[in-house]
């Protein structure tokens, strides 16, 4: 018997992710990125941001027509592209929970950023770069996909470029490894192209130890789940729902927790307004103390 649909979205998701990533190296390796400034504070859209969510949305629409797609490029849908990529058998091997056994197409919207990080990616920061595909159910992030298509680019020429991080709230997530953070230590990770005086307060409000300053969505959420940062903290409005969605799951589903500043869950509705304009707190644990320290000023300023 087949398996339920949200793990075989799932492991297509995955898949469809590996190929994206295959293609952003491919489109480094050309040389040329085909910047566009798409106006506002380092807000660049590249050739690697446009093809890979074409090949996602091509990918996904094909297998799954009435699952409603949104990317941050709104490029088109070509559901008749040559776009198979199969589904990764390692997600098809576990077992879906049970309160999603029998979702429909209907309550899924997927959220694609094909590339997170871009401001980075373009000045050659390369292991900041993720692909991020969230699968929300009804409005509520419940699994992701975060690819990383140059991790370990520092360690040779003979290393294997790239890793993909998937993860199923009720299920768990798989492919990283967690370490100890450092006893003694707060370390508050948070944007290192967005920053301004509001995401400022609010990281001294909480009076880290080490704020560690590193580009994307994704990239932050990993330095969670693998033990190098104890919170993340944003403070601004410019983070969108595709930014949030499939890291969000991939926390959650390890016992995690990303809101707004106000302690508020995300929805990722397709009806939803884009930008996160209550900003971001994210935590493996205490996130409730987090939350505790945001001056009554960053909350006032970012509203819902
Ligand atoms: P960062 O932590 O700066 O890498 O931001 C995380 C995500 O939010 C990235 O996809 C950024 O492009 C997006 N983002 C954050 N602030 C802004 C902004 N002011 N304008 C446009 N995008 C933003
Ligand atoms: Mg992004
Ligand atoms: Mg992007």
């Amino acid at each position: 018997m087949s398996s339920p649909l949200l793990m075989r979205l799932m492991a297509s998701s995955v898949r469809a992710a590996d190929k994206a990533a295959d293609l952003v190296r491919k489109i480094m390796k050309g040389g040329d990125l085909g910047i566009i400034d798409k106006g506002g504070l380092n807000n660049f859209q590249t050739e690697a941001d446009r093809s890979c969510e074409k090949l996602i949305r091509a990918t996904l629409a094909a297998q799954y027509p009435k699952i409603k797609i949104i990317g941050e490029e709104d490029e088109e849908t070509d559901a008749s592209a040559d776009a198979k990529c199969g589904m990764a058998e390692d997600v098809l091997s576990k077992q879906c929970p049970d309160e999603y056994k029998d979702v429909t197409e209907e309550q899924i919207v997927v959220w694609v950023d094909p590339l997170d990080g871009t401001a980075e990616f373009t000045q050659n920061l390369l292991d900041h770069v993720t692909v991020l595909i969230g699968i929300a159910i009804d409005g509520k992030a419940v699994a992701g996909v975060i690819n990383q298509p140059f991790y370990n680019y520092k360690a040779g020429p003979d290393a294997k470029l790239g890793r993909t991080i998937w993860g199923v709230v009720g299920l768990g997530a798989f492919g990283f490894q967690r370490q100890e953070l450092p006893k003694d230590s707060q370390i508050i990770t948070t944007t290192r192209s967005h920053s301004n005086k509001l995401v400022n307060d609010c990281i001294d409000s909480m009076k880290p130890t080490d704020v560690m300053r590193v580009g994307g969505a994704g990239n932050k959420v990993l330095k969670l789940i693998e033990g190098k940062a104890h919170a993340y903290v944003f403070a601004s409005p410019g983070c969108k729902k595709w930014d949030t969605c499939g890291p969000e799951a991939i926390l959650h589903s390890l016992g995690g927790k990303l809101t707004d500043v106000h302690g508020n869950t995300l929805r990722y509705h397709a009806d939803v307004k884009f930008p996160n304009t209550a900003g971001v707190i994210a935590a493996c644990s205490d996130h409730d103390w987090y939350i505790s320290k945001v001056p009554q000023q960053v909350k006032d300023t970012l509203k819902p």
